[in-house]
């Protein structure tokens, strides 16, 4: 582990209040994806671990359902300040592990305490309500209440981001919470939950374990202990997880794959656009579910508009995710960037127009150059299978019927995104588009008190937004004469 900066902290589980290291449990190497140098060495739970996690989140359950809102928001705002305190390490951490630019992990950090925050304050307004009478000297109350210890699954590619959602939506709502986050950035989940726990979060409110994803997330499921999943990660994985839930009727929000759609008008400022369009596009290597993948441009800007995009990404930086000149960091492992670049050469033999990039950069580290394709044919896996990588799709379209079909002939519904001055079109659009979350002239669609979710085969459920409650609670009708 020469070279690496003594900031990022020793991998453990946290069970019932304490910090465990690894002992003699088998682990697993953290790699930093730009140098392949090792980070960490990271503990699996054994089965006895997670029994007692399990057993700690019921009791955890108990206290923390217990305290009172405003005390609960009380910690969640101080462990949010904590990590802004904290920032320069958090963002640092998480960028050493997921390969992130470090611009773009301090832009997930003001995310990750801004969700905290929210949750905090809108804890306090998980109202119920009061029914009229049905007669005379009755009651009738609507009663929502915490669901129980909620499980977490979380992926790698928001570190900070997604661990935050799922513990502020569970905690805002007086649930315990026992996260598995990904196995691939432990650290940032880590570093949460040590500001959550300094915060005065009681033992046993939350646990965070880590181990082999195939056994850990169906053991913790099976255990009758849980009452709701919190899952965001890829749609297969996602429906395996759902089957073992009916199980028990575990509540579930299924945060999935997608395989964004991007509509470019011919009435566009078509400058502004393709500024905006790649750096949407590559943020984290484009591994990011809201990535627009699936560019539909209209045929009458379509030659400019793959010439602007292709000359913009001629001038990225690649490189190193702590070198702040660098827009591009590397893929978060090898089987990433083989994957993305078995779907570009598949496209390519399809007879897609590989305009730039189309291969892994020598040397070491998991770097992929970013790359455009165009004319890509809809029989290409690439037009059909989520990319998650550094990879554009650039087609043409002639009319708004035709767009609109392309646009929604996939399975997924997750997030669309359109340009237009046509305030006609901007209306059917939105009406339209088949996906959870539509940006229209703006990629930008996640802000805490909107509701974060897909339609479709990307899942169901909402994080963020008071939507992001439901989750984490049950709706009780008491009727008392
Ligand atoms: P992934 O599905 O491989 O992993 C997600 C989580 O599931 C991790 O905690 C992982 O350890 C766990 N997991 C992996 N295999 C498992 C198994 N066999 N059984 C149980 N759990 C298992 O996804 P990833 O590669 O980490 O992340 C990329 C995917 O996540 C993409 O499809 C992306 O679109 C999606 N994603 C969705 C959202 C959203 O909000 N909709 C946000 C971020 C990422």
């Amino acid at each position: 582990m020469s070279g690496t900066p003594n900031i990022y902290p020793e991998l453990q589980l946290f069970i019932d209040g304490e910090w465990i290291s690894k002992g003699d449990r088998k682990s697993e190497l953290v790699l930093n994806p730009a140098t392949g140098e090792v980070l960490g060495e990271l503990p699996h739970a054994t089965t006895a671990d997670l029994d007692r996690a399990l057993a700690s989140s019921q009791k955890g359950f108990k206290v923390w359902s217990g305290m009172l809102p405003e005390k609960r928001s009380e910690i969640l705002r101080k462990a949010a300040d904590l990590l802004k305190q904290r920032g320069e390490q958090v963002t640092q951490v998480a960028s050493m592990e997921s390969g992130k630019v470090i611009a773009q992990s301090r832009i997930e950090l003001h995310m990750a305490t801004e969700v905290l925050e929210w949750y905090a304050e809108e804890g306090r307004r998980t109202y119920g309500r009061v029914l009229t009478q049905r007669q005379a000297g009755s009651r009738m109350l609507v009663l929502r209440q915490p669901i129980g210890p909620v499980a977490a699954f979380t992926p790698w590619n928001f570190p900070q981001g997604n661990p935050a959602r799922k513990l502020g939506a569970a905690l805002g709502a007086g649930c315990s919470c026992i996260l598995k986050a990904a196995e691939d950035t432990p650290a940032s989940a880590i570093l949460m939950v040590k500001a959550l726990q300094e915060a005065g979060v009681p033992d046993g409110v939350v646990n965070l374990v880590y181990g082999v994803p195939a056994e850990v997330c169906p053991y913790i499921l099976r255990s009758g202990v849980v009452r709701a999943l919190t899952f965001t990660g890829s749609v297969p994985i996602g429906k395996d997880l759902m089957k073992i839930c009916a199980e028990r009727m575990i509540r579930t929000t299924m945060e999935l794959g997608g395989h964004a759609p991007v509509l470019v008008f011919d009435d566009v400022n078509l400058e502004h656009v393709l500024d905006l369009s790649v750096t949407a596009k590559y943020r984290n290597g484009g591994q990011v579910c809201v990535s627009p993948t699936r560019y539909y441009v209209h045929e009458s800007l379509y030659a400019k508009f793959v010439e602007g995009f292709t000359a913009r990404v001629n001038k990225m930086k690649i490189g190193n995710q702590l070198d702040e000149a660098n827009n591009m960091g590397p893929m978060i492992h090898a089987r990433r960037r083989e994957a993305v670049d078995a779907l570009i050469q598949d496209a390519i033999k399809h007879g897609a127009t590989l305009n730039t990039g189309g291969e892994a950069v020598a040397g070491p580290g998991f770097f992929y150059k970013p790359t455009v394709l165009s004319n890509i044919p809809d029989s290409a896996r690439i037009m059909n299978e989520e990319p998650f990588g550094p990879v554009a799709c650039i087609n043409s379209f002639k009319d708004f019927d035709e767009v609109i079909a392309k646009a929604n002939r996939l399975p997924f519904g997750l997030a669309a995104f359109a340009f237009t001055d046509s305030g006609k079109r901007l209306k059917l659009l939105g009406e339209q588009l088949e996906a959870g979350m539509i940006g229209l002239n703006s990629f930008a669609i996640s802000v805490p008190e909107s509701p974060f979710g897909g339609i479709k085969e990307s899942g169901h459920g909402s994080e963020e937004g008071t939507e992001g409650f439901d989750a984490c609670m049950i709706t009780k009708f008491i009727s008392e004469v």
